[in-house]
């Protein structure tokens, strides 16, 4: 069985196309979150999504940020003004979709979706070791599955308590070793100077994860970006990978 895991699509609905193709076959599909914000194609991209076989998806800060359930001072000023042209431009039915969307869920018995951390779901990094310590403690289920960061990690809890953190070296799936946080990286923004599309495969019954990165045409993403004047610093990390 074959779950794409997608990340922080944040409205690149280039990047999510070029996913889907190198996916290949798949039984579902588990998104978590940041499906809009920062970049050109909001209404695109949560039509694709609401059109893929099998959906769990739970919603992002920039997704609560579009609907007005986090204010506008929570973001930077450059990702603020995306939030403001995406509510403006997003129609009745996708932000219907947004708005029926939590903010964590568990997508099996053995595996909990947020998308920052188990412990809050809206806005806390799992970026180093006590971060990830503390989310497997009021974590329910065995593993979760997080975004949030943009960067392609996991976060192995071993048998002594402490944690491992594994970033990919290849793509090759892995068995998980214990309790695990995976993050699949970015669909639409990757953050590690690594501007290919990451995102992940998982095999529950193998129990085995599979992070992949993929290019896209970038070009075209930015023309989008500055046609609609949405901000010139969204177009140029896209490049860069930050
Ligand atoms: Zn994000």
């Amino acid at each position: 069985m074959r779950v794409l895991i997608v990340s922080d699509i944040h409205s690149n609905f280039t990047a999510l196309e070029a996913v889907l193709q190198d996916a290949g076959a798949i039984d579902e599909v588990w998104c978590l979150g940041d499906i809009v914000g920062y970049g050109p194609d909001p209404n695109q991209v949560i039509e694709r999504l609401r059109g893929l076989p099998n959906l769990q998806c739970i919603a992002g800060n920039h997704d609560a940020g579009v609907l007005d359930q986090i204010p506008l001072s929570a973001f930077n000023p450059d990702a603020a003004k995306a939030v403001v042209w995406t509510a403006r431009v997003l129609s009745k039915d996708n932000r219907a979709f947004l708005e029926s969307l939590p903010s964590s869920k568990p997508a099996s018995t053995v595996v909990t979706l947020a998308h920052a951390s188990p412990r809050d779901p809206v806005w806390e990094y799992v970026a180093d070791q006590y971060t990830a310590e503390l989310s497997f403690r009021v974590l329910a289920t065995p593993h979760a599955f997080v975004g949030h960061t943009h960067v392609q990690r996991t976060f192995t809890l071993l048998q002594d308590d402490q944690v491992r953190i594994d970033t990919p070296a290849a793509v090759t799936p892995v068995v998980f070793a214990g309790r695990t946080l995976a993050n699949p990286g970015s669909v639409g923004q990757p953050r590690d100077r690594n501007p290919l599309s990451a995102y992940a495969i998982f095999d529950p019954e193998r129990n085995t994860w599979e992070p992949r990165r993929i290019a896209y045409d970038i070009p075209a993403v930015q023309k989008r970006i500055i046609k609609l004047g949405l901000p010139d610093r969204h177009a140029v990390r896209l490049s860069a990978g930050w």
